[in-house]
């Protein structure tokens, strides 16, 4: 098995004000290959503590693969400090010298003496020719643990998108070049609606049925549990086929919580339902503010089925832009189940929508009463019977006092209760009472 280890530079990511999503992309695209992260650190732009990090990494790992601090600017020391570990002095690399020259010079930048400094390279490194930027990546080989499998050591620039497109082009060769690479495969059911241990509990008998080669893990959030399963050092088109079987299987134990492989979600279930049968939909939000909109709006294609939406924050908008009934507003409070339905009802009249789609509620962390908390959401639907008259469909809902996860899983249910809806559903839904 390969072992990579990771190591960020930068005082940015010590301080919280970058986050090092670098590590988790390297992390994804390795593992996929079949090789094993096993310790991800980051440590500040100090020679010092680069240095230990470096020298306790290659003490282990067969590759490590460092990110940041490549820059021209003072504060970047990581080329210099390996250099200095490494004891190999800085030349310039003539063909950097050259790409970074053009590059200067097709974006009208001076080719000054920090510019001409990303050129130097320490001595006997492999140049990994950065297409994207000025600062090049570099590879160096060192004794391994047997004589035929070296150790590697990379350093890469810390802009994502550089390190993404020198890890893509030189690092992934250069591991499969170097290592015998395990077979990985992995797959993703995403679900939603059921709570972790009541998924648990529910599928229990086919997880003690897997085969010991299938791993599952759960990954829970706002959006659902993720069902992963995992094969290692397998034929991959065996373990595909077994993994389809099983994600079949499941099927039989929760299938109205099934959305499909990642990155399956519940408005990708909602969109592909939408287009299949040609229908559309229009949602009012007033908790979720846009929040559904922006889902739907975000995947390519909205446009066959989404008629728009509206944001009907104030007691205002949901009367004058909906039909939402005043009296009822006075009467029941906006964060009502009267509401939600007129709501639904109105968008989808308004729109001249086949569903309609509702959310109020308070999302907090203020305006909570006794009698409506934090939390309370009242999610709504609506449909035209086959005589076309308007229906429609209300659930309440109680989340939790964090004003973002409330948005979240509001926008999450109203979009579910339509795929529940669409599928025809709702009665085995409500009935499990799993919401
Ligand atoms: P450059 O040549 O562009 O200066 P560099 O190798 O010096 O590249 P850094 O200065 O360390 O890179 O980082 C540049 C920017 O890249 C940071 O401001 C940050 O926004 C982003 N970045 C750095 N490291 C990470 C990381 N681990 N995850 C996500 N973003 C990162
Ligand atoms: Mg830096």
């Amino acid at each position: 098995m390969v072992s990579v280890e990771i190591i960020t530079v930068g005082d940015e990511l010590l301080i919280g004000q970058v986050v090092d999503t670098n590590s988790a992309w390297i992390g994804q695209q390795l593992g996929r290959i079949g090789a094993q992260i096993d310790r991800i650190v980051s440590v500040h732009d100090q020679a010092d503590e680069i240095r230990g990090a470096v020298d306790s990494a290659l003490g282990r790992a067969d590759v490590v693969i460092m990110t940041g601090g490549l820059g021209p600017t003072k504060d970047d020391i990581t080329k210099k400090t390996l250099a200095d570990y490494l004891g190999s002095p800085l030349e310039r690399d003539p063909e950097v010298y050259e790409h970074v020259r053009r590059m200067t010079a097709e974006r009208g930048i001076d080719f000054n003496e920090l510019n001409q400094a990303q050129a130097l390279v320490p001595r006997g490194c492999t140049v990994l020719p950065n297409r994207v930027g000025t600062a090049p990546g570099m590879m160096f080989v060192r004794p391994g643990r047997t004589d035929t499998q070296p150790r590697l050591l990379f350093s890469l620039p810390g802009v994502p998108f550089e390190m993404k497109t020198l890890v893509t082009e030189h690092v992934i060769p250069q591991l499969r070049q170097h290592f015998a690479l395990r077979s990985v495969v992995h797959r993703t059911m995403i679900t939603f609606g059921m709570a972790e241990s009541a998924m648990a509990l529910a599928i229990a008998p086919w997880e003690d049925a897997l085969p010991d080669w299938l791993h599952l893990a759960y990954l829970p959030n706002a959006r659902g549990i993720r069902l992963r399963l995992s094969a290692y050092d397998v034929d991959v088109t065996t373990a595909n086929r077994e993994i389809d079987r099983q994600f079949d299987l499941l099927r039989h134990h929760i299938a109205p919580y099934m959305l499909g492989y990642e990155p399956a979600s519940v408005e990708s279930a909602v969109a592909a339902l939408l287009q299949e049968r040609h229908q559309t939909l229009a949602v009012a939000e007033s908790c979720t503010g846009g929040s559904i909109s922006a889902r739907i709006t975000a995947m390519a294609g909205a446009s066959d089925y989404y008629l728009g939406g509206v944001t009907s924050y104030s007691n205002a908008a949901k009367a004058k832009l909906l039909g939402v009934r005043a009296a009822d507003i006075e009467q029941y409070g906006a964060v009502s189940e009267p509401v939600a339905r007129q709501m639904a009802a109105g968008a989808l009249e308004r729109f001249g929508a086949d569903y309609g789609v509702a959310t109020t509620g308070i999302a907090g962390p203020g305006g909570g009463t006794p009698e409506k908390p934090v939390g309370t959401v009242w999610i709504a639907i609506a449909w035209r019977d086959t005589d076309n008259t308007v229906c429609t469909a209300a659930r309440l809902m109680h989340f939790s006092e964090l004003r973002e996860q409330n948005i979240e899983r509001a926008a999450t249910h109203a979009l579910n209760m339509l795929r529940l809806h669409l599928l025809g559903l709702s009665d085995a839904f409500q009935q499990t009472g799993m919401l």
